[in-house]
């Protein structure tokens, strides 16, 4: 092994190991809490080893970045999941729907109703989770914690989306874990199961409070530019 593919091979084991010590440690979920890792700004040549190493889940946060670099690496790793966990404009579904297995930010009608239109136009079926802005912050996407539930049952039932959980980015500089707890609480009553959370930096609260996913990016690749 060269020595970038032996960096991306112990990083990786790094942060399974300390996922599955998380899991022991406050209640392991079935299946396992999923690694998205996160290659936003990371270019395909570095994203390369951590295929090679095995790791076959990625989010990305811009549609044309993607579009980019993903269909030349898929071809030679075609199990290859990619996540949407960035903003999508409802003139980019078309190409978010033909790139993405599950979109992770799902936060108003219009962008439901636009993502059924191109899925069945594709004839492709990818998952969804419902981006709730827990800090209610007015930079951040998301719905709000009180209309959640509403929404979440609104894509199901009108558009016959498939809503598998919930997903938030928390407040900067203060405690994540209420936020972990609120979407957990949330997704609860909205009745699905997983909840992407966490991030380099507070994984391992994410892991206690219950993600199902959680999107690790300079922790995986370094720090971005
Ligand atoms: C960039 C990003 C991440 C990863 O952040 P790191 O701190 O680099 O792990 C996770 N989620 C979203 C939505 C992001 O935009």
């Amino acid at each position: 092994m060269d020595q970038t593919q032996e960096d991306a091979a112990q990083r990786l084991a790094e942060i399974g190991q300390k996922m599955v010590a998380a899991q022991n440690r406050f209640g392991p979920t079935v299946p396992p809490c999923q690694l998205v890792a996160v290659s936003k700004t990371v270019p395909a040549e570095k994203i390369a080893p951590f295929l090679v190493a095995g790791q076959m889940v990625y989010g990305e946060n811009r549609v044309q970045e993607a579009r980019d670099k993903w269909p030349g690496l898929r071809a030679n790793f075609p199990s290859v999941q990619l996540h949407l966990i960035g903003p999508l404009q409802t003139n980019k579904t078309r190409d978010a729907v033909e790139l993405f297995d599950c979109i992770q930010t799902l936060d108003r009608e219009k962008l439901a109703a636009s993502l059924r239109h191109e899925m069945d136009r594709a004839g492709r079926h990818i998952k969804y989770f419902v981006q709730v802005n827990v800090g209610q912050e007015a930079q951040k996407s998301g719905v709000t914690p009180a209309e959640t539930v509403a929404f979440v049952h609104l894509c199901q039932q009108k558009y016959g989306l498939d809503v598998v959980g919930l997903m938030c980015i928390p407040p900067d500089g203060v405690p994540a874990g209420p936020y972990f707890a609120l979407l957990a609480e949330l997704g609860h009553k909205a009745g699905v199961s997983q909840l992407s959370m966490g991030m380099s930096a507070d994984f391992v609260t994410a892991i206690a409070m219950g993600a199902s996913a959680v999107r690790v990016g300079s922790a995986l690749f370094g720090a971005r530019g």
